[in-house]
């Protein structure tokens, strides 16, 4: 289940071009993402890999946020119709092999190497 978004979280983007970037804000803390449109059909913009280690204040960002950052900015990012490299993969079907991941022994979504977590935080620099 996808939750929505909260109330203390804003989101917007700037374009300056065939660049530009996404700002989320959540509570007094701030991030901004830089974007660059995307040479393919497949998208509209690129923002992989996010780095969503650090809001602006230099104070760092635990994993578990980052992840929840994701989510938000997918959610947003889908209701305003921009399709991007961060989105979910259409069909989230699992397959019968493990996930790569060291240590990992959850099962592999579809078309990846990786399971959901796994996946989600190969779109992160960690
Ligand atoms: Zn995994």
């Amino acid at each position: 289940m996808t939750e929505g978004m909260k109330l203390n979280t804003k989101i917007e983007i700037q374009s300056h071009g065939r660049y530009g970037s996404v700002i989320y804000q959540k509570n007094s803390n701030t991030i901004e993402l830089y974007w660059e449109m995307s040479g393919s059909k497949k998208y509209a913009i690129l923002l992989a890999p996010l780095d969503l280690r650090k809001w602006q204040d230099e104070n760092e960002i635990p994993i578990n946020e980052q992840l929840e950052i994701l989510a938000d900015l997918r959610c947003w990012l889908k209701r305003e119709n921009i399709k991007t490299d961060i989105d979910l993969p259409e069909e989230i079907e699992l397959e019968n092999k493990v996930c790569i991941h060291s240590g990992c022994n959850e099962t592999r979504i579809k078309n990846s190497a990786y399971c959901l977590r796994h996946y989600n935080e190969s779109l992160l620099k960690l």
